[in-house]
């Protein structure tokens, strides 16, 4: 297994057949190592620096079915919210005294937010706070929204594709939802001129390592700025309420190949990473990532954000506990940093 890691390190990609091996034969060990080599990278890249970014979650409606999300459209358990721009620029304020200088506007889509609406928040947020990094997760628009959004100001755009094949992403989805459209919308964002951020779901429902080999393979030629991998947690209140989660291995090996494939990736260690297990942070941290994103989002809403059960979203989580997260991160030699965190391609 080693000589694939030292592989996949030098030369940032392996043939499928050997990323198949290593996906297939990982043990402990192998993960133990795969984790250092890509901590090892993460650190000449970016220093024990890990970047912040504040999560708005704007609205928890959404027009979609997506067969593992809480907040999906047949979910009548969801009591349903919209922020309004006063309030979203209320957290932006709350966020910037913290020390926040990258937004992520986050929600569901929602029919009410329309493209006019969108474009209005952005351009008010750029105007406030014209030295922070606009990003925006709001799923799948036209071309001509994710222009205008950008030209309003918005810098970085989030869509995971979730899985690269067609089967797959079918069993995942309703009929109606296209794998292909989720793709040309993660080419037109690239094209635009977005930082674009991608990603899958580790051990969904139907989940295969062919289908992981496929998505390793996608996100190399995307070559996208952010990636997510967080394991995938079930809701109570979805169809696939009764599968099992991710597991945290398989995360974290996944994190870091993207790691050593792609030493300059914005690679966040993700709420859902933390929700699987206590030190799941740190823990992603370790292996690579170098983004955490703590919830500003008001208080009293982020129980109604649930994307699947048990969301952490106190503590280091949420903005507030700042300085909790302060000490996590100090605890294994890391410290937060306060810039911007734009993408930029290094070299070695
Ligand atoms: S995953 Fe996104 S698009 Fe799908 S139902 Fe949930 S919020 Fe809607």
């Amino acid at each position: 297994m080693k000589q694939w890691i030292d592989k996949l390190r030098q030369e940032r990609t392996l043939r499928p057949e050997e990323f198949r091996q290593l996906l297939t034969g990982c043990d402990a060990d192998s993960l133990r190592i795969i984790n250092e080599q890509a901590r090892e990278v993460s650190l000449r890249h970016f220093g024990n620096r890990i970047y912040i970014r504040g999560l708005i979650e704007i609205s928890n409606c959404c027009r979609n079915n997506c067969y593992y999300c809480g907040i999906r459209k047949g979910n009548p358990h969801v009591a349903r919210y919209r922020l309004s721009p006063e309030s979203i620029l209320d957290c932006c304020k709350q966020g910037y005294a913290l020390g926040f200088r990258t937004f992520v506007l986050q929600g569901g889509e929602d029919p009410a937010l329309t493209d006019d609406r969108i474009e209005t928040i952005v351009a008010a947020i750029r105007r406030h706070y014209p030295d922070c990094a606009i990003t925006l997760s709001l799923g799948e628009k036209s071309r001509e929204a994710y222009e205008r959004f950008f030209h309003a100001g918005a810098n970085r755009y989030l869509l995971r594709h979730e899985t690269y094949d067609a089967t797959h992403y079918s069993q995942l989805h309703p009929a109606g939802m296209s794998g292909k459209q989720r793709l040309q919308c993660l080419q037109n964002l690239k094209e635009t001129g977005y930082q674009t951020g991608t990603g899958i779901m580790v051990g969904s429902p139907g989940q295969t390592v062919e289908h992981l080999i496929q998505d390793i393979l996608f996100i190399e030629k995307l070559r996208p700025e952010m990636i997510g991998i967080g394991p995938f947690l079930p809701h109570q209140d979805t169809p696939f309420a009764r599968y099992s989660s991710g597991t945290l291995e398989q995360t974290l090996l996944l994190l870091s190949i993207f790691r050593l494939m792609y030493p300059s990736a914005l690679i966040p260690s993700t709420t859902a990473l933390a929700t699987l297990t206590p030190d799941g942070r740190e823990r992603g941290i370790l292996a690579g990532a170098n983004v955490v994103m703590p919830n500003l989002s008001p208080q009293e809403e982020r129980k109604k954000y649930t994307l699947y059960n048990n969301k952490a979203s106190l503590g280091a989580e949420s903005a507030e506990g700042i300085r909790i997260l302060q000490q996590q991160l100090h605890n294994i030699g890391y410290e937060i940093s306060f810039s911007r965190g734009d993408f930029k391609t290094v070299d070695s």
